[in-house]
């Protein structure tokens, strides 16, 4: 299991509507093709990183798939009996498979498998179609994926399978080779910031968490914004003190930083973003592509006031450091190095 699907395993909230998932208009534009022509296959494999429209695209398929009286537009109608009880997480033929919380790693087990695979032995409740979602896929433990692999080797019919993970590498070979792969991609950092808006967050906030979500709405939208600014206040506080310090405070910082590689990434990321945004506003780009939106006088003032060589040795070092702690390297070391680079350059 990768870091990525490691996080909070929030529970899915049902998503009715093709149209209220954020991009992937080519995976969503497949599996339009597919149901308008009525060839859709019996297994998915939905890849793409936590927070992208992975399980809503399997909550809207299972929505259409079941809807009384779906629109023209191939959406479901949103009111019908099957509908309400998608959206209220009740749907009887809409299966979710997720790790049991039990031992170290959370795993889908084999008996989760196996009592899905005694309810394809009979045809979904309410006549449509029965769809499971696993996610993440990467959780099934070896016993359980050789006992969904007999699922998918003799698919039963009106029964439709889709796994979600972060990679295809996560997953057994056998397993991806008999499903369909559509890939989620990451999300313009823009559409997120332009969605946060639309859900109400302040355009200087939207910003920062649109530049520090990879791509996934999800986790743009579980960063809290004032622990992310206060978080950002403390980095270019530290950024500061770097600069004017001597070694002592160098070596403290890194102390400080080093006991937590959580807590050391997401400074370095905010720091990146900060000389991204001079280099970005030296080279004469608009303060709305800006991640440091709320502090653009003092962005301003630094871009017409430093250096960009400066600024480009200082993001190299940047990375170099989030390069060695992602390769578990000493994070005390690694951080004492980027104070001093940063302190001297
Ligand atoms: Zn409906």
């Amino acid at each position: 299991m990768t870091d990525k699907e490691r996080g909070p395993q929030s529970e899915v909230t049902p998503t009715l509507f093709f149209r209220d998932i954020l991009g992937q208009a080519r995976a969503l534009g497949y599996l339009a093709m597919a149901l308008s022509q009525g060839r859709l296959a019996h297994a998915y494999l939905f890849v793409g990183p936590e927070g992208v429209g992975r399980a809503a695209a399997a909550t809207a398929l299972a929505a259409r798939l079941n809807c009384a009286g779906p629109t023209p537009e191939g959406e479901a109608c949103g009111v019908c009996p099957s509908c309400r009880r998608l959206a209220a997480g009740t749907h009887p033929d809409f299966y979710l498979l997720r790790p049991t919380s039990e031992g170290r790693q959370p795993q889908i087990k084999i008996e989760q498998i196996r009592e899905f695979r005694q309810l394809t032995a009979y045809p979904p409740v309410g006549g449509g179609w029965r769809v499971a979602l696993i996610k993440p896929a990467a959780a099934l433990n070896d016993a359980a994926a050789n006992a969904l692999l007999k699922t998918l080797e003799e698919p039963p019919p009106r029964h439709l399978i889709i796994l979600a993970a972060a990679q295809e590498g996560d997953l057994f070979p056998t397993l991806v080779s008999r499903c369909q792969k559509l890939t989620f991609a990451p999300l313009p950092p823009a559409l997120i910031r332009q969605e946060l808006e639309k859900r109400g967050r302040p355009p200087a906030q939207a910003a920062l968490a649109a530049a520090l979500s990879g791509g996934s709405l999800g986790r743009a939208l579980a960063l809290d914004p004032e622990v992310l600014l206060t978080q950002r206040d403390q980095v270019l506080s530290d950024l500061d003190t770097l600069s004017r310090g001597g070694a002592a405070d160098i070596l403290a910082w890194a102390q400080r930083l080093a006991k937590s590689v959580a807590e050391a990434d997401t400074f370095l990321t905010l720091a990146a973003l900060w000389y991204r945004d001079l280099l970005v506003l030296r080279a004469g780009g608009p303060p709305e592509l800006l991640a440091h939106q709320d502090r653009l006088p003092e962005l301003q003032g630094e871009s017409l006031s430093g250096r960009p060589e400066t600024w480009l040795t200082r993001l190299l070092a940047l990375s170099r450091a989030q390069r060695h702690l992602a390769a578990n390297l000493n994070p005390e070391l690694t951080l004492d190095i980027l104070g001093f680079r940063l302190a001297t350059t």
